[in-house]
């Protein structure tokens, strides 16, 4: 007889989501098993559990989502060395081929065969996950699990915001959600002259501010410019992190940036946005497409962590994972950073 577990699951293609009682995973060959201990809500399974026009491209029924953990190891799977059980780890989200020309070339958040834990294949809202060794992340047990249990998201925080130079810089960052509040910390932390954060949201402005943003504007009622004159910021912003997926944010942040200032695009839209390229090219704007992380910047989120960086102020919510509903209210409210849950409680 199989063993059973509980998971989160998208049973039909639909809204909600289910707790349910399914197997337990058997780690193949260079696989192992995780025994989950916090998880956290990205605003991935929030499309998920809406069933979105994105989830219903993407998500194929029924499956276990989640893709944000940490845990430690139950099991090694055939041929698993250098890990021992027990260990505290997380895992890399993005499985990749590991052979085609950005695998090999080291550019692996590039993998043209991606297939990502918790959308192309059972996630980790679960008592159990299993991932390939290849994407295991060993945990330093000094880090706070319910931080590292977001350390997904931080990941493409920090792969945004670290793209340019932030030293003495002046920052934009547009959309205060979770990853834009993470990614006020990570430049102030990285040494930004100036960190402005805009959004439509007070409470999310407000844990922006938390986690050391100079200016949290509310673009329904603050003038920017106006911000930037009070801060100094003669001749525009130096670098714009684009975290709020809405195009008029976009449009915004091209208009406020210096000559020759530095972009990265992480924010998702829904729709096609238009935009005048003139104002890209007469201004020598540099843009840059985000996608996933570095997957090598795990042990930089833990070294930022162990150098200082507090990521706690925007854990606005924890519950057990039987009261996944409840999270996901939360998340779907507009009032909450991150929501863990935690499975570790019988
Ligand atoms: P989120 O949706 O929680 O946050 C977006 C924030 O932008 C919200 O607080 C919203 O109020 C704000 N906003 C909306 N319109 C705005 C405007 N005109 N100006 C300023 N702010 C505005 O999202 P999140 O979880 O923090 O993620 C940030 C974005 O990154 C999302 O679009 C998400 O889909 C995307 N994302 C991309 C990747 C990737 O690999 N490229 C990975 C993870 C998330
Ligand atoms: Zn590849």
């Amino acid at each position: 007889m199989k063993k059973l577990m509980n998971a989160i699951v998208k049973p039909t293609a639909g809204p909600g989501l289910e707790l349910r009682q399914v197997p337990v995973p058997v780690p193949g060959p260079g696989e192992v098993l995780i025994k989950v201990h916090k998880t956290a809500i990205c605003g991935t399974d929030v499309h998920i559990y809406n069933w979105d026009p994105w989830a219903v491209q993407h998500i194929k029924p029924p499956m276990t989502i989640g893709h944000e953990y940490v845990g430690e190891i139950a099991q090694l799977g055939p041929g698993v060395k250098d890990f021992t059980v027990g260990q505290l780890v997380s895992g890399e989200g993005h499985l990749t081929c590991g052979h085609c020309r950005n695998c090999l070339n080291g550019d692996i958040q590039w993998c043209k065969d991606t297939v990502s834990v918790g959308v192309d294949r059972d996630g980790a809202f679960a008592e159990y996950v299993c991932i390939p060794a290849t994407n295991l992340v060993a945990v330093d047990e000094s880090l706070p699990e319910d931080v590292v249990a977001f350390f997904d998201a931080f990941g493409n925080a920090a792969h945004t915001a670290l793209m340019w130079n932030l030293v003495g810089e002046d920052v934009l960052i547009t959309g205060a959600g979770p990853i834009g509040m993470i990614a006020a910390g990570i430049c102030r932390h990285a040494g930004a002259r100036r960190v402005v954060i805009t959004d439509t949201n007070d409470y999310r402005l407000d844990l922006a501010r938390k986690m050391g943003a100079d200016r949290a504007v509310n673009i329904t009622r603050d003038d920017l410019r106006q911000v930037m004159k009070e801060l100094h910021i003669m001749e525009g912003f130096d670098v714009g992190l684009e975290m709020s997926g809405n195009g008029a944010a976009l449009k915004q942040m091209f208009t406020v940036m210096r000559n020759g200032g530095c972009i990265s695009l992480l924010g998702i839209s829904n729709v096609p946005v238009d935009i005048d390229m003139n104002e890209i090219i007469g201004r020598g704007l540099r843009l840059q497409g985000i996608y996933g992380r570095k997957m090598d910047n795990w042990h930089q989120m833990s070294y930022m962590v162990q150098g200082g960086l507090d990521l706690t102020p925007i854990i606005t919510h924890r519950f057990h994972y039987t009261d996944f509903e409840k999270g996901f209210a939360a998340m779907n409210s507009g009032m909450s950073g991150k929501v863990v849950l935690d499975w570790t409680q019988e």
